[in-house]
């Protein structure tokens, strides 16, 4: 129900729980981080309010600078761990806001190449058709691409990917999704309000988009495939 996401200069982790406790009051059953550091991706999930997953971090704590947050209102899979997101393959983790209608064909294709689900989420689908694009050879850049264009629904989704420290692909199609622009950072999030401790500067996604960041650039792909030009605002919120 909420998305976050740093490419940032510090720590991700206790950035992304603040950054998901500022969505806090849009309700969750479950709250999720992922990193990639050292080139490794890693996650910490946990059920209930975002005090567990703290609790659950300082005991098993989450390094790197780039990582994506979640908390999660189930539509499809009990609010469980394993449920939560992010989620996740050796290769790609990603989070969701939304409901892929078309999961259960996407599974019954993956299926089909010997790939099988451990999660009741329709989410997963999109980790596991993103890694089955990697496998084939294709960049992160284009499997994300290929993965959002076989999609039905409605979702935002932020994909972070191994040995990629500074790349976030997120995308936009019925559930908002804005980008705020750091100094020498970026981040994602489900509204401005998540990102307001961090910077004012927000570029919202419109209908269609699909995002590709790194720390200094913002590159927009509108649903057609052209480039899009969104402006980036200064906005006025009070942290
Ligand atoms: N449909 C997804 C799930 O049930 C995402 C729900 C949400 O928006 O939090 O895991």
């Amino acid at each position: 129900c909420g998305i976050v996401g740093v490419l940032g200069r510090h720590e991700a982790a206790p950035i992304l729980v603040e950054a998901l406790k500022r969505l806090e009051y849009r309700g969750y059953d479950s709250a999720g981080i992922a990193t990639v550091n050292d080139g490794d991706l890693d996650r910490r999930r946990a059920v209930g309010k975002l005090i567990n997953l703290q609790d659950l971090l300082v005991h098993d704590p989450l390094a790197g600078k780039s990582g994506i947050g979640h908390t999660r209102w189930a539509t499809h899979g009990q609010p469980n761990v394993n449920n939560a997101h992010p989620h996740k393959t050796q290769r790609v983790a990603v989070v969701h806001n939304g409901i892929i209608e078309n999961f259960r064909d996407l599974r019954e294709e993956l299926a089909k190449q010997g790939v099988g689900y451990e999660t009741d989420t329709d989410t997963e689908t999109v980790a596991l058709l993103t890694q089955s694009y990697l496998d084939e050879g294709l960049d992160p850049h284009d499997a994300a691409t290929r993965t959002i264009a076989r999609l039905e629904g409605a979702y935002a989704l932020c994909f972070l990917f191994e040995g990629e420290e500074d790349l976030m692909i997120a995308a936009r199609k019925g559930s908002p999704l804005a980008v705020g622009h750091g100094d020498g950072e970026m981040f994602v999030g489900s509204d401005a309000i998540a990102l307001a401790p961090m910077t004012d500067k927000i570029t919202y996604l419109a209908e269609g988009d699909i995002a590709y960041i790194t720390r200094d650039s913002l590159k927009i792909i509108d649903g057609e495939g052209r480039i899009a030009n969104r402006e980036m605002r200064v906005i006025q919120i009070d942290t």
